[in-house]
């Protein structure tokens, strides 16, 4: 008996396509389908009910069906549908980016068969590994043959111990191995071991010694979401170091011991920070129940985390926000870690909140959603206080005790603006008490290179991008100007373009000048510097990281990267060395922003109180540089106090209806003739008036985005705004119609509750 399947295609822009097939196949079934001279992969939505003949008579039959794979559920289908609907994309496409490609790619028959029934985690040698591997680890490397033996490998001469290879899991590799996963991974790429099904689940995966006793605080909250049923959103608000991943900990072992099938998805913003979070889930239910998924996984690793977590044979599934696309059967308990932090926001394609669909899914699924900060967004904020999210309090840190903050006015600072140095009098006192003691220090500011701008004060030349509306910065260390929007560089010039004067002058300051007066002023401090360029190479970052904890490093410096998660027992001083620029931006988030990297970065500071001998230990300290000493913002930064910040912020947002009291799109078009822009955005005008005219939402007219060229592509933008999600819901869906019939050359997207601006 034939069918007519609906099929959303994996192509650009398509709607649904219909197919025939000779047999039914259940909603959620892979497909592969014709398209032109194609073929592209394909998930099954939809069996349209009695077609008639004619009809299926001129349909395209599918090219092949993946009916070793379980389809995928209703819910997961549900979830996508959303996505599209409300992020105004194809849903082919939002299926495309939530399926890891190798699955997409792959042709029936291919693999697929006997999905692995479980998450990477157990390794067995390969006949290539068995004969390269001995060449390939030097003699004295201890551990690596510990591992090496433990799969099997003999030295040259030996002959293998056992018949059949024996399989090792990442737990056991862990302790012959520190650096196991990786090394694994990379012998993996090298096809000298493969992975394996793991060990089977244990009945008992709470059962672990690691755990601590919680506190009052932690288990009041972790007893409130046990005790929760239903879709129960928590805002779980603590300072850094409060123990709310402890708190995560535990709300997932009880979930996991009351059923033992559950799943549990943990969203984190940072890929930096995935391993440490990883690392502390392994520690408590073995690595052999945990998945992970981020963009820095190879494919064939995405395949296989992916698997484990459609199969149901990941507990849990950590990840970035690419995570809560993930297929997860058994779904009981979301957490969203750092849940203001602006990364959980795509940036292209569909631009989902990886936040907002952790609370979609978590009431489709009518479960708990745990989001924790020490900062939420004004939205959970708000939430809490009107009782739509049950809000968690952890006031106290767990160990060790919050830095105080202190306010340096650099207006009164004789030695900044002598030297210009960014260091200041207070600063440089602080420096000095640290590397008396032997403490470490930790110094951020935003901006990487060695100076903003090069210019020329003689006719006030400046170093300009040719290609964008932005300055070139100053690289000091290979002499270079570079774009740190579109990657252009070019050699620093010997003499001022403009007028030839040889007097050219770094105006701002970067990390690599920072780096360079504390060298010059601190001759016997050992300095390292964190940043995108000096993390660029592979591994970079994760060594700095380690020698900073190894007590390697006096003086760290860094962009906001260095002000993230880390756990740095040595640190007694963190200083913000310029933040005031994030006083004074048009993004209206900038306060809020500014005040979660402050306290982030103030996190940093007195993890734990080390034992110095005779020395007494620095109290631990925030160091603040502004020229705006009395601004509100510092001074709840100084009284540790969040709620009434947010207060303030949510009262200025209320008077301004903004978010979280409106509801905002953006259009986004570009293109590298402005004209065709400018042309686009006043039809696009002309056709959401009528429409906003009607559904009470206003449509504000088109302006340059933030940074107005870049790469010589000219971007602009208008807003949409209205009190009620659903109006403007039902504007973006027939304006988009619209703006698709158009057919214009130039690109454009619709970003839904847009961050940036
Ligand atoms: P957060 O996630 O809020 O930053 P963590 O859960 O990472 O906090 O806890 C901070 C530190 O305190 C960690 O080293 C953690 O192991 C420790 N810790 C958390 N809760 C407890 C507890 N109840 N008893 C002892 N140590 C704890
Ligand atoms: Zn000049
Ligand atoms: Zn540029």
């Amino acid at each position: 008996m034939s069918v007519v399947l609906q099929v959303a295609v994996d192509a650009p822009g398509l709607p649904p396509l219909d197919y025939s097939a000779q047999a039914p196949l259940a909603p959620g079934t892979l497909v592969r389908v014709p398209l032109g001279r194609q073929t592209v992969s394909g998930v099954v939505m939809a069996l349209v009910p009695q077609p008639d003949a004619t009809r299926l008579a001129a349909l395209r039959p599918i090219a092949a069906a993946h009916t070793a794979l379980t389809p995928l559920a209703p819910a997961w289908l549900d979830l996508m549908q959303f996505v599209a609907r409300y992020y105004q994309r194809a849903l082919g496409e939002v299926i495309g980016a939530a399926l890891p490609v190798q699955l997409r790619n792959r042709k029936p028959g291919e693999g697929t068969a006997a999905p692995p029934q479980s998450s990477n985690t157990s390794y067995r040698c390969t006949a290539a590994g068995l004969s390269a591997l001995p060449g390939q680890i030097a003699p004295r490397s201890v551990a690596l043959w510990r591992l090496a033996r433990a799969l099997g490998v003999a030295e040259a001469g030996e002959t293998p111990a056992a018949s059949t290879l024996p399989c090792l899991s990442l737990t056991e590799a862990r302790r012959l191995h520190p650096h196991a996963v990786k090394v694994l991974a990379d012998w993996e790429g090298s096809g000298w071991v493969e992975a394996t099904a793991a060990a089977p689940v244990s009945s008992n995966l709470a059962a672990s010694a690691a755990a601590p006793t919680l506190h009052p605080e932690q288990a009041q909250a972790v007893e409130a979401i046990a005790a929760s049923s239903g879709f129960s959103p928590f805002l779980l608000f603590g300072v850094t170091g409060s123990g709310k991943t402890e708190v995560y900990l535990h709300a997932a072992a009880q979930v996991l011991q009351r059923e033992p099938e559950a799943q549990v998805l943990v969203l984190t913003p940072e890929i930096n920070l995935t391993p440490q979070l990883v690392g502390r889930f392994e520690q408590r239910f073995g690595a052999e129940h945990l998945a992970v998924l981020h963009s820095g996984l190879s494919e064939g690793q995405r395949l296989r985390h992916w698997l484990a977590a459609h199969s149901g044979a990941a507990r849990i599934v950590l990840g970035t926000r690419l995570a809560v696309l993930a297929s997860l059967p058994t779904l009981r308990l979301i957490v969203v870690d750092e849940e203001h932090d602006p990364s959980y926001k795509q940036q292209e394609g569909a631009r989902y909140s990886a936040r907002d669909l952790a609370l979609w899914r978590a009431q489709q699924l009518g479960i708990a959603v745990v989001l924790g900060s020490a900062t939420p967004s004004l939205e959970s904020w708000r939430a809490a206080q009107t009782g739509r999210y049950q809000l968690l309090t952890l006031k106290q840190r767990a160990t060790g005790v919050l830095p105080r903050v202190h306010i340096a006015d650099t207006r009164r600072d004789p030695t900044l603006r002598a030297s210009g140095t960014l260091i200041g009098q207070t600063l440089d006192a602080a420096l000095r008490q640290r590397l008396a003691r032997g403490e470490q220090s930790l110094l951020f500011l935003n901006r990487r290179g060695y100076a903003p701008v090069l210019s020329c004060p003689d006719c006030g030349w400046m170093s300009d991008c040719p290609h964008c509306d932005a300055h070139l910065v100053f690289h000091r260390t290979d002499r270079t100007l570079r774009c740190h929007h579109c990657g252009y560089q070019a050699a620093v010039p010997r003499a001022c373009p403009g007028c030839g004067s040889l007097d050219l002058q770094p105006v701002g300051k970067g990390t690599q000048r920072v780096e360079e007066a504390l060298a010059e002023k601190y001759p016997e401090a050992r300095i390292a510097r964190i940043d995108a360029d000096s993390t660029r190479r592979k591994g970079a970052a994760a060594s700095r990281f380690d020698s900073v904890h190894a007590g390697e490093v006096d003086i760290l410096v860094g962009t906001q990267m260095v002000t993230k998660g880390h756990d740095f027992q040595k640190v007694t001083l963190v200083a913000a060395l310029n933040p005031d620029a994030g006083l004074f931006t048009h993004d209206p988030r900038g306060p809020e922003r500014l005040f979660a990297q402050l306290m982030q970065a103030a996190g940093r500071a007195g993890r734990a109180l080390p034992p110095q001998g005779d020395t007494p230990a620095s109290t631990p300290e925030m160091l603040v540089q502004t020229a705006y000493p009395e601004h509100p913002l510092y001074r709840a930064l100084v009284a540790h106090d969040y709620p009434g910040f947010a207060q303030a912020e949510l009262i200025e947002r209320e008077r301004g209806g903004m978010p979280p009291f409106s509801y905002q799109a953006l259009l986004r078009a570009e293109h590298r003739n402005i004209d065709a822009v400018v042309e686009f955005l006043a039809q696009a005008q002309q056709l959401a008036a009528p429409l906003g005219e009607t559904l009470g939402v206003t449509v504000y007219p088109p302006i340059p985005a933030t940074l107005a060229r870049m790469a010589d592509v000219h971007r602009l933008q208008m807003l949409i705004e209205g009190s009620h999600r659903g109006a403007l819901q039902n504007l973006l869906s027939q304006w988009r119609a619209e703006l698709t019939a158009l057919r214009s050359r130039v690109r454009w997207a619709v970003d839904v509750d847009p961050l940036d601006f």
